[in-house]
Formats: C-alpha cells, structure tokens, sequence
C-alpha cells in the first residue's frame, strides 16, 4: 500500500514537461492592424515571423530556463515557459493572434497593452516602430508576457521582471542563432541594430 502511493506521488512529483531542443511550437500572427500602413504591415509581419522562428529554437529554451526573473507571481521558469508556450488562444493552442493598434505620442512609451485581461491587443508608438524589425519583435514579446499576465514595477527593478527579461532574451538568442539564418529578408535596419545590440553585450 505505501509503495503504491509512494509510486503515486513519484509520479505526480514528476509530472512537470519536459522540453526537447526546439519542441515549442508558438506561432504570432496579427489578426487586425489599425493605423498601419502596407510598409508597417509588412515590418511588423517580418518581425513576428522573426519572433515565432527564435522562440521555438532550443536555444531560446535554454536561455529561459537559465535566466533570473524576478516578479514572477511565484512560478518557476518552466512554469512561466509553460505559461508562454500555451499561448492565449484556447481555440488554438500555441498561439499568440494579436490585435495591432498604433499610437502617436512623443514619449518614452514604446508600446502598452490594457488591462483587465484577457486582451490580444497591442498599442505600438509609431516613434518606435520606425526602428528595425528586430526592435518592433522584441516590443512584441515585451507585450505579449503583459497579456498572459506578467507585469513589472516600474523601477530599475523593472529589467529583470518576465516582460523586460524575455525581451532580452530574444535577443541574446537571436545573436546567438545568427539572424542572417532567418529565412525571409531582414533589412538593413535590422541589421545595423543587431550590430548595436551586439556590441552593448
Ligand atoms: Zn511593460
């Protein structure tokens, strides 16, 4: 009988998922993009592809699970890239189908999202958007951990809440995985800032 249930709460114990190199399957699309134009549009679709194409590498997998988040509502790494991984569709598991709006307003805002939750809207500051497909991809991440409900203080703190920390590590893993391997065409903006970004680490 205690072997039985020994055998049990073994095997719940060890119920957590686990993760094969690049065996995330987390796709972002846009369902509607308000105020943008086809030149945006086809950024913004660049940037998403880029940003579903290094999440789902092991190596993104691996920069998660080893980094040091803090307000992290008492969940562990797994669990948060778990929480990542489900996405925020329940008709279609995996998935992030955002609603794009665009804002124009001279501050240091680059993108927000509005609660209460649930939410798949994004607002983008077109003072930022100009920026590379890279920098729109990271803002994207930044925002989509807001709406599976991660937030942040906004203090120096801030940097290593799941938001602010996920960011980074898109691009730690994108410099890592090399951008000239991404299928569709990076442009020259893109290019330049993952220079910059380079050199800043
Ligand atoms: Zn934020």
């Amino acid at each position: 009988m205690w072997k039985t249930l020994l055998l049990v709460a073994l095997l719940f114990g060890c119920s957590t998922t686990a993760y094969s190199p690049g065996s995330l399957h987390v796709k972002f699309s846009y369902t509607s993009t308000q105020g943008y134009s086809d030149h945006d549009r086809a950024k913004l679709s660049t940037a998403l592809k880029l940003l579903s194409w290094t999440v789902n590498s092991s190596q993104f997998q691996e920069n998660f699970l080893a980094a040091h988040f803090t307000e992290t509502g008492g969940l562990s790494n797994r669990q948060i890239l778990d929480k990542f991984a489900a996405g925020l569709s329940k008709i279609n598991p995996n998935s992030y189908e955002l609603r794009f709006i665009k804002f124009n307003e001279n501050s240091d805002i680059i993108g927000f999202v509005l609660f209460p939750l649930p939410s798949n809207k994004i607002f983008q500051n077109e003072k930022y958007f100009t920026r590379s497909a890279i920098a729109v991809a990271e803002n994207v991440i930044h925002e989509a951990m807001h709406l599976i409900g991660f937030d942040h203080v906004n203090t120096k703190r801030m940097y290593t809440s799941v938001p602010y920390l996920a960011g980074d590590i898109f691009i730690q893993t994108l410099l890592e995985l090399d951008p000239k391997d991404f299928g569709a065409s990076l442009d020259s903006a893109a290019v330049s800032w993952i220079e910059m970004k380079a050199r800043q680490q």
